[in-house]
């Protein structure tokens, strides 16, 4: 009855002609779409706001679609209809609620071609990562739904005086605010909306300004998948505009957010001006990841784990290392593999199924980026980078690129890209890199290269972080196998495809009866 079986979606492999091919070809249908999206409230497309021309990130000639955004008052109106339609959602069977994500599941299977064709033109995705990205979602949901028959479908006996019956349930807690990063446009808003609703709260979605389209395809999906138009709203548009009018108000019971460090702070510091009933508020942010190598590492291992922690997804994974900590004594070997890795990355085309690191998202990010490898280059520290193609010239590129650096504190903020910096440090000075590490304030990833057992395990329990790899890379979590998240700078938790995740999203409650 409880559906404990599960597993995750298969995906596609790639490199295998007879499966890439047909794929290719479906997802081809879908070269010159169009994809135009508005705001739905109660189910009902509605005009209002300004209109927002989408452009591939990887080639800015190409127009994808168009995304109208929602003012203000349309926000408040969405919020206004979840609010009321909570009582009836929440009561609804948490079997029925998690039929619906299954059914969300096999959905978005069954419109993989379009979803991954949205990844790419959108959100200038790699073939790979578009079939990860899916794969994800899938996960998500059918992830949470089995969650949810297992652990809030019925209600716990708890032992008692005779005479007495206590019961311990879950239910939802109103109304959830869910705002998710453009780099995960379909797993991570996936995973946010599914967890609140399943858990019985109704949604106000609002998707990063960058990625709208996929996640208005997922929002029709979710209503095709049994969700009531009334409990799910798309709130595509400005964070400032949607932020401001629905954090504060008091009828959001929770808010669930990836994205900045800043963002999220100041999201924080809302919630504590409300004078109202208080906010759950579960965040997941950014990381100034490490990998601390010693100089029993295996440097072909290494090289090939970091190639795929900094540069998989032109480095925009908040896991994705960004200062790689390597003894002395076999850096000079590792930085001469990394240069010539680098030489070979493959940059361009996210459709092109050989491409290793696409676009970065928008021209922002491109500049942001080029000036500070500018800076470093003017300080003479560039140790390896990669050259652009001419077909990268009119997209968002960054060519991935290695920075030598003298201390942990010249790392200042995250750079959210396909930029690695890299320290050397003497045998004797491994204490001092795991205190500069901690000394980040950040805690998300950690990856950690040695064959000495007891190296690893003492870095492991120093080192303050919510994932550590050790021997391989350190990207890529898999739900229900990896749970993923943070803590200090990096996130709240709970952990996304754990054990603990729903029940965040929910309350419990307690039934005392004198029989
Ligand atoms: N869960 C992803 C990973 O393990 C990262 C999520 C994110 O970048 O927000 O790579």
């Amino acid at each position: 009855m409880f559906g404990t079986e599960r597993s995750n979606s298969q995906g596609y492999n790639l490199s295998v002609a007879f499966e890439r091919e047909p794929l290719l070809n479906s997802i081809r249908a879908f070269d010159d779409k169009q994809w135009q999206l508005k705001p739905i409230i109660n189910g009902k497309a509605v005009d209002g706001g300004d209109k927002h021309p989408v452009l591939s990130p990887f080639d800015q000639r190409q127009v994808v679609g168009e995304v109208t955004w929602t003012c203000a008052e349309q926000a408040l109106e969405a919020l206004d209809v979840a609010d009321k339609a909570w009582f009836g959602w929440n009561r609804t069977a948490v079997v029925e609620r998690a039929a619906c994500l299954d059914r969300m599941a096999d959905l978005m299977e069954k419109h993989t071609d379009e979803l991954m064709a949205l990844c790419a033109r959108e959100a200038g995705k790699s073939l790979q990562d578009s079939i990860d990205e899916i794969r994800e979602a899938v996960d998500f949901c059918r992830y949470y739904a089995q969650q949810a028959r297992q652990n809030m479908a019925l209600p716990t006996a708890l032992p008692g005086p005779t005479g007495e019956s206590n019961e311990h349930y879950y239910e939802g807690r109103g109304v959830f605010l869910c705002i998710s990063p453009w780099n995960f446009p379909l797993a991570i808003f996936m995973g946010q909306v599914v967890a609140a609703l399943v858990a019985g709260n109704t949604v106000l979605a609002k998707p990063a300004e960058s990625t709208s389209l996929i996640a208005g395809r997922a929002i029709e999906m979710l209503y095709e998948a049994g969700i009531p138009k009334d409990v799910l709203h798309y709130l595509p548009g400005s964070g400032a505009t949607i932020g401001n009018a629905l954090v504060p108000d008091n009828r959001v019971t929770g808010i669930a957010f990836t994205g900045s460090t800043e963002t999220a702070q100041l999201i924080n510091r809302t919630l504590a001006e409300r004078d109202g009933a208080l906010a759950t508020f579960i965040a997941e942010t950014g990381g100034q990841n490490a990998m601390i190598v010693d100089s029993t590492a295996l440097p072909e291992q290494v090289v090939a784990d970091v190639m795929h922690s900094a540069f998989a997804s032109a480095g925009q994974r908040c896991s994705a290392l960004r200062v790689l900590c390597v003894q002395d004594d076999i850096a000079d070997r590792i930085v001469t593999l990394i240069d010539g890795a680098l030489q070979r990355i493959e940059i361009g085309d996210p459709q092109h199924y050989s491409t290793d690191c696409g676009p970065v998202i928008d021209d922002k990010a491109k500049t942001n980026l080029t000036s500070y490898v500018e800076r470093w280059r003017a300080a003479g520290r560039i140790l390896a980078e990669a050259q652009l193609p001419e077909e990268c010239a009119h997209g968002h590129f960054v060519a991935p690129v290695a920075i030598g650096i003298s201390a942990l504190s010249d790392l200042g903020r995250e750079q959210f890209g396909p930029v690695l910096h890299i320290y050397r440090y003497k045998a004797n000075e491994l204490d001092k890199v795991i205190a500069d590490i901690n000394g980040t304030g950040y805690g998300l990833t950690l990856g950690i290269h040695s064959r000495n057992e007891a190296t690893a395990a003492y870095i492991e329990s120093r080192v303050r972080v919510g994932n550590c790899y050790v021997n391989r890379n350190q990207i890529g979590a898999v739900v229900g196998v990896q749970p993923f998240g943070g803590r200090g700078l990096s996130g709240t938790g709970p952990k996304a495809g754990g054990p603990n995740y729903l029940k965040r999203f929910a309350t419990e409650r307690v039934r005392t009866i004198n029989t």
